[in-house]
């Protein structure tokens, strides 16, 4: 052996870490933005029975994309750092074709408006 011994592992590109984060990304805030006009929203809060996903697709945080098991860990989600940050990260509206365009000088700027952001009523 010399001195310098062979590093164990592969710490570069890998195809299986590629594979784990694709497996569990979840959706961009401008699809949760979509989803929480009321339309969507009563779509997704009131899904038929699947029992691939948890909790057969009865439990669902609208803000975080999420199901939960059961009630209990809806409700206690919702009081959880992560989805306060997520409220926090949503009240600001979403980057616009328009807001990119008067980037570039086409059209008049609008900087994006903050909004009362709040949890989903519970059933
Ligand atoms: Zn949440």
């Amino acid at each position: 052996m010399t001195r310098y011994s062979r590093k164990k592992g592969n710490h570069g590109y890998s195809a299986k870490r590629k594979q784990l984060k694709m497996k569990r990304r979840n959706k961009d805030l401008d699809e949760i933005d979509n989803d929480l006009e009321p339309k969507n929203a009563e779509h997704l809060l009131n899904q038929p029975l699947d029992l691939d996903v948890a909790g057969g697709a009865q439990h669902y945080c609208l803000h975080c994309a999420r199901y939960f098991i059961d009630n209990t860990a809806l409700q206690g989600h919702f009081r959880t750092k992560v989805h306060k940050r997520r409220l926090k990260a949503l009240e600001t509206e979403p980057y616009t074709i328009q807001e990119a365009e008067a980037a570039g000088g086409i059209g008049k700027y609008v900087p994006p408006k903050k909004r009362k952001m709040e949890t989903q009523k519970s059933k």
